[in-house]
């Protein structure tokens, strides 16, 4: 049994002292039906990390390398140093804005892995992509490239998002039916890589537009094991009935 995860990913939002409010307001509100937790900008890591007890706080990037001349990245070395043990690599935003490629997506799996954090690696096809009919291909190409050299008890650990481009943010949700098609999709494809073990046990979430309403039906199709979540993670209110769904 793959026990269910759900992140919020708070993306550029939220100071220190508005992360320190939301962690005391939700924290103890956790149920132990799922895994929860946020991802946070780095600066207010610190303070999500001695505030909370029971949420999973997570970096939503990391570089690749130990230390060096890389001008405002952050090292997996910083976030052990505060206790941080999950973090986001591949989100979108970051493949869409910043540069970020199928091969620096690998190399930060591997950093991360070796560190003994957990990534949450994301995939998903744009509309141009959905549209063309290629969203399983692009899926793919994306899942193999992160997982190059990662050996399959580290692959058994890492969560993969899947979040379609074109349902970020944009009210637009994939239909179950779809998310479910998709994410199956994806674990066929770590079988292929490693095998029907290790793809029973790595943890599939769906990510675009998720809210409180439609995460249980969401989190009763047979390959999706939780959600990564934007704007619905960010109000207290709309987390807590996140985790009420569930109850
Ligand atoms: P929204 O839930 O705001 O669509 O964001 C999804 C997302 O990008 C989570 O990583």
């Amino acid at each position: 049994m793959r026990k269910p995860i759900i992140v919020g990913n708070w993306k550029m939002n939220k100071t220190i002292a508005e992360t320190k409010a939301f962690v005391e307001a939700v924290d103890g509100y956790c149920h132990d039906n799922a895994d929860w937790g946020v991802a946070t900008p780095y600066l207010a890591l610190q303070t999500a990390k001695e505030n909370a007890k029971n949420l999973l706080i997570a970096a939503e990037n990391c570089h690749f390398e130990n230390n060096g001349a890389f001008t405002g990245e952050i090292s997996v070395d910083m976030l052990k140093e505060i206790g941080v043990e999950w973090v986001i690599l591949g989100h979108s935003e970051r493949r869409q804005y910043f540069g970020e490629t199928d091969e620096t997506v690998n190399k930060k799996m591997l950093q991360v892995l070796k560190n003994d954090l957990t990534p949450i690696v994301c995939v998903g096809e744009t509309l141009e992509e959905y549209e063309a009919g290629t969203t399983k291909e692009v899926c793919k190409t994306q899942t193999v490239a992160a997982f190059k050299d990662v050996c399959p008890a580290c692959a058994s650990r890492t969560v993969i998002a899947y979040e379609p481009v074109w349902a970020i943010g944009t009210g637009k949700t994939a239909t179950n039916e779809i998310a479910q098609d998709v994410c199956a999709y994806i674990r066929s494809v770590v079988a292929e890589l490693y095998g029907p073990e290790v793809a029973e046990k790595v943890r599939i979430q769906y990510g675009g537009s998720v809210k409180p309403e439609g995460l249980k039906e969401l989190l009763e199709q047979p390959d999706i094991d939780g959600a990564l979540v934007g704007g619905a993670s960010l109000v207290e209110d709309s987390y807590k009935a996140m985790i009420d769904a569930l109850r």
